[in-house]
């Protein structure tokens, strides 16, 4: 695409490319020509003013930043200018910086002539403050371009670009990468693709809005960008969704390069007056290894990405063939939650809880189901984590606290049954904004009172965003929803955090109830569990009671509240039904 009026372009960009070419013939000229290797007469005065004019038409045309690296060359020339000559060396240095603004100018949605032409305009005599400028310089550049892009709002349909980056896009990639491919299978040389997937985005998006999203996906952009050596492949191929292609790499130098990527793109920033951060994960696959072809190394990188995400590193890791398998049954299980949430085909069960010291109801805690056949299901273990990465999550939590609300109003009307239901909510629900406007408007649909509903939260979604949880739970807690904290235990609870969270109750999480009865630092855990509830003025619950041992040492550490199989195994709605009518209301003798 050339940059001129015709093309949408301001004017004064195809003004500035004409000075650069001017100045180029008039700079270069002798040795394009074959003459001069020494470098020849140059006029000074001439060039001198090019040079500022060409400035004054980038700040003109507001390009600050691109105007500064023509200032910065005007400086670097200037020996050689009072010389009235230059040097071959720096003739090269010139031509091909100039070579890069020219690609620069022709196409402002190129990040990569961005990133080539900083670069070319070399290194400062102390690395660290090099590395630092040209960092600030290309982000000015980059800043500029993308500012481009949006005003002049043709760089969007430029083909093989993304529309907010300027990276490549998929097609663009593949057709690259494939080349590369080709290139690399003649010269022996190393191609590897890193598939960078960014966490967070959608968090941020929920939290904060589009601007501030966007704006993080911008940044990791650049900072991608001004990470990976010039003249490498950056693109991007979803929301927060980047691939990097590194040629001439041995493994270990692939792995310390996407240890600094995830490090570089997880720096806190301050966006749009907030302070965000994200997290990188990085799949690797080297060619000739891990696929030959652009879509195997593709799909393969994605895999490892995919593998990286669901065993929540943070970190990168080479692809291996048991992901593949592992990425396509995701796939089929995806696309499977998918329908199974737009037909309802989900169930809910209902486990009983007791108060230890007097053996009566005093709450239920429903659990999701997806059926599989006669009488087998999927465990919640297995899809929660998907449907909180797919994003279904929030779909599938609306059903779930539909289902309740109107199984509570159902109890109430036909058996006067008035104890509070807890349903669970995940990270991504406990992040979202609208958590509370939905159950709020459950609650009023359903004509349930707020008391009759609880929300558990489990500690390592509560303590991964402390600040949403306090809004949340204050939001909820407006609403006279309590809520409970899930699994408490197994995560590392900052426990001044966790005195600011209006609480309703502790639940403590099964794995330290199975040690009580066996293992006294365990005991020793659930006492301090208990302790520390009522300092905060807690419930404590425990999950997972699954013997009478375990329920007495409960009862005499002044646990108020259990549940597990001892008691009764999650069930519908019907058989807890009968299960309360049998018992009316009270524990079971055991
Ligand atoms: P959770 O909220 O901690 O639920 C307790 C889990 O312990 C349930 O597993 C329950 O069936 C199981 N359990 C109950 N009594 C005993 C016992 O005596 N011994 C043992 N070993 N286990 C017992 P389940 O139903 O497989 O659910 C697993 C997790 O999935 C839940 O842990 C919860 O975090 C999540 N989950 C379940 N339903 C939902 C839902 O509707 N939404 C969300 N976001 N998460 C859900
Ligand atoms: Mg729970
Ligand atoms: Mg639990």
């Amino acid at each position: 695409m050339r940059m001129t009026a015709e093309t949408g372009w301001p004017a004064v960009h195809a003004e500035a490319s004409q000075l650069l070419s001017a100045l180029v013939g008039e700079l270069c000229g002798p040795v394009q020509h074959g003459g001069r290797h020494e470098g020849g007469p140059v006029d000074a005065p001439a060039a001198r003013a090019k040079l500022h004019r060409l400035a004054r038409v980038a700040r003109k045309g507001g390009l600050a930043s691109f105007a500064s690296i023509v200032l910065r060359l005007a400086e670097r020339l200037e020996p050689c200018l009072r010389a009235g000559a230059f040097a071959p060396r720096d003739l090269e240095q010139f031509s091909c910086v100039a070579a890069h603004c020219g690609r620069y100018l022709d196409d402002p949605t190129d990040m990569r002539a961005a990133a080539a032409l900083v670069e070319a305009l070399g290194a400062e005599p102390d690395p660290a403050a090099g590395r630092w400028e040209r960092n600030q310089l290309l982000q000015g550049v980059v800043e500029e371009a993308t500012e481009l892009i949006r005003n002049v709002g043709a760089a969007p349909n430029a083909g093989g670009h993304d529309g907010l980056t300027g990276l490549f896009d998929r097609d663009a990639l593949r057709a690259r990468l494939q080349e590369m491919l080709t290139a690399a299978g003649a010269s022996h040389l190393s191609v590897a693709v890193m598939a960078i997937g960014i966490g967070g985005v959608e968090d941020i998006l929920d939290s904060l809005g589009p601007q501030v999203a966007t704006a993080v996906v911008a940044n990791a952009a650049r900072a991608l960008i001004c990470a990976v050596p010039c003249g490498e492949v950056v693109a991007r191929l979803g929301t927060d969704h980047f691939v990097v292609v590194r040629t001439g790499l041995s493994a270990l130098e692939l792995s310390e390069e996407a240890a600094r990527l995830v490090e570089i793109i997880g720096r806190s920033r301050r966006l749009g007056g907030h302070l965000v951060s994200v997290t990188a994960r990085i799949g690797l696959a080297v060619a000739g290894q891990h696929g030959d072809s652009a879509a195997d190394l593709l799909a393969n990188a994605d895999a490892a990405l995919h593998d990286a995400r669901a065993r929540r590193l943070h970190t990168s890791q080479f692809f291996a063939p048991h992901m593949r398998h592992a990425a396509l049954r995701r796939v089929s299980l995806e696309a499977r939650l998918r329908t199974a949430i737009e037909r309802g085909g989900f169930e809910l069960h209902y486990q009983p809880k007791l108060t230890l010291r007097t053996g009566r109801l005093c709450g239920l805690e429903a659990l999701i189901r997806w059926p599989c056949g006669a009488q087998r299901y999927i465990p919640p273990a297995q899809f929660i984590p998907m449907a909180e990465e797919s994003g279904l999550i929030i779909p599938l939590g609306d059903w779930v606290l539909d289902a309740v609300c109107r199984q509570i109003a159902l109890w109430r009307r036909e058996c006067a049954l008035e104890v509070p239901t807890a349903i669970n909510l995940s990270a991504v629900q406990l992040c979202s904004r609208q958590t509370h406007e939905r159950i709020g408007r459950a609650l009023q649909r359903h004509e349930v009172p707020a008391q009759r509903l609880e929300v558990e939260i489990t500690e390592s979604a509560l303590m991964r965003d402390a600040g949403a949880a306090l809004r949340c739970l204050s939001e909820l807690g407006r609403l006279g929803v309590r809520v409970a904290i899930d699994d408490f235990g197994t995560g590392y609870s900052n426990l001044s955090q966790l005195m600011r969270l209006p609480l309703a109750a502790i639940k403590i999480d099964k794995s330290l109830i199975a040690g009580i009865a066996t293992h006294a630092r365990d005991a020793a855990i659930m006492r301090a569990i208990v302790d520390i509830a009522r300092t905060l003025g807690a419930r404590v619950v425990a999950e997972g009671v699954e013997n009478v041992q375990q329920r007495d040492l409960l009862a005499a550490a002044g646990c108020d509240e259990y549940q597990g199989y001892l008691l009764a195994m999650p069930m519908d709605a019907q058989r807890l039904q009968a299960w309360i009518t049998h018992h009316g209301h009270r524990a079971p003798v055991t």
